[in-house]
């Protein structure tokens, strides 16, 4: 379809295309059991966990941050009473606590480690390097080291998942490339250099960082290119946060059943990260489970390819829309494929935030509970706030009194690498532009 009809045809482009804070219900969401389309199935993201636990001694060993949890890196699940009470939010508000995520600082550790991971696997395998019942220790000695070094990873980012892919490729023994959008933070920059990363950067946006990255990986037969528009194996390792979270509610005790829905809100970019994590719930709590993707009003990819069904047809820049935010972990442009198109049986619904309430929701998080959170991942609060009112009541239909009953987790994605000044630049944004409301 061409674009001009696009706009005529699906009546919020133009409020998109406005900048307009949007919340869509997704028209086109169906029972679970009706859902043929199917990216991965559970098994693939057991095995997943199972990987992970494999490498877990190799993890411990390597990171002085991972000794306490013995190599699993995993996030809390926070009550934030502070919060339920200001926001007035029906049901209870927790928060998972990616921003804190050992080695990365933020959810890209999940996705981006994993299929590090996977890739050493393959590769020590295949080089005789780890034998069937070897201990995963075996990669952490010199020859291990030495052996990675002629081996070449590389990846394209805004920044998070570069700094994930970059720290732990760094610590195995590759030579690691990472290709940076032009809206990736300094900061960011440096760190992968102090950390003997190769950083390349591109006055373009991230799709152009992916693709150059893309190419130039494939030159090499010894480089590898992880790839967050496509990658399966990105998105299994970001499933296994189903499996976590999972474990977390039961211990909290936490019903998730026809009565009491589970309502989750995760910070969209291109769709990997909050597309594998909200996968791996679909599967285990199936139509008890609602998940909304949320983004900002200068980067709504995901919302406008689910909504209008071109899914990565067009980038936003298509429309007019300029894809620069603050929230720097979102600025994407234009969604993956593959996530579009498998979550539009699946999702709840998409909704887009402006960067001012994202600063507010960082200061408000931060006075109120505590915990820093970087702007992108304050996008989630928005969701949960407007389900407490008319929105879940239009969403529930005739089952809204269950709304009081709702569990709402809002998806911290990044924080907390972030330096003190910058932490402290954004708290003052965000208690300015308050300051200005009153
Ligand atoms: C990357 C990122 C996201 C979104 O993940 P995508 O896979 O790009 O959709 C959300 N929050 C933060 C902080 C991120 O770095």
């Amino acid at each position: 379809m061409e674009k001009k009809k696009l706009i005529e045809e699906y009546p919020l482009m133009e409020e998109l295309i406005n900048l307009e804070e949007v919340f869509w219900f997704n028209d086109y969401r169906r029972k679970f059991k009706d859902v043929k389309n199917f990216p991965v199935d559970m098994e693939e993201i057991l095995e997943a966990e199972k990987r992970l636990e494999n490498f877990a001694p190799f993890l411990g060993e390597s990171f002085e941050e991972l000794k306490p949890s013995k190599g699993i890196i995993e996030s809390n699940l926070t009550r934030l009473e502070g919060l339920e009470e200001d926001l007035d939010i029906l049901g209870d508000l927790y928060l998972k606590e990616d921003n804190s995520l050992p080695v990365a600082g933020s959810i890209k550790a999940r996705g981006g480690i994993y299929e590090v991971l996977k890739h050493t696997e393959d590769l020590a395998r295949r080089e005789g390097l780890l034998r069937e019942g070897d201990s995963y220790l075996k990669l952490a000695n010199k020859d291990a080291k030495e052996f990675f070094k002629d081996y070449i990873i590389q990846v394209g980012s805004t920044g998070n998942l570069g700094l994930s892919i970059g720290m732990i490729s760094a610590k195995i023994g590759y030579r690691v490339i990472v290709h940076m959008s032009s809206d990736a933070k300094e900061w960011k920059k440096d760190l992968l250099r102090k950390n003997g990363v190769e950083v390349i950067e591109y006055e373009d946006d991230y799709s152009e960082a992916v693709k150059e990255g893309r190419r130039q990986s494939d030159l090499n037969p010894r480089s590898y290119f992880i790839d967050d528009e496509k990658s399966m194996d990105l998105f299994l390792g970001y499933g296994v946060a189903a499996l976590r979270l999972k474990r977390q509610l039961k211990e909290k005790q936490i019903e998730v059943n026809e009565e009491n829905p589970l309502c989750v809100y995760i910070p969209c970019g291109v769709g990997g990260a909050p597309g594998g994590v909200a996968y791996g719930l679909k599967l285990i709590f199936k139509d008890n489970v609602h998940i909304f993707f949320a983004e900002p009003t200068h980067s709504p990819c995901m919302l406008m390819g689910i909504y209008t069904k071109t899914f990565n047809k067009y980038s936003v820049q298509d429309f007019g829309i300029d894809n620069i935010t603050a929230a720097d972990g979102l600025a994407v442009g234009r969604a993956s494929e593959f996530v579009s198109k498998s979550l539009i049986d699946h999702l709840g619904g998409l909704y887009t935030i402006g960067d001012e309430k994202l600063y507010k929701y960082l200061y408000k998080v931060f006075t109120r509970e505590g915990i820093y959170l970087e702007p992108s991942a304050c996008a989630g609060f928005l969701g949960a706030e407007l389900m407490s009112k008319e929105l879940g009541g239009l969403y529930f239909k005739e089952a809204y009194p269950r709304i009081k009953n709702i569990t709402h987790i809002v998806w911290g994605t990044g924080g907390s690498l972030v330096p003190e000044k910058i932490r402290k630049e954004n708290i003052e944004i965000g208690r300015d532009l308050i300051g200005s409301e009153e």
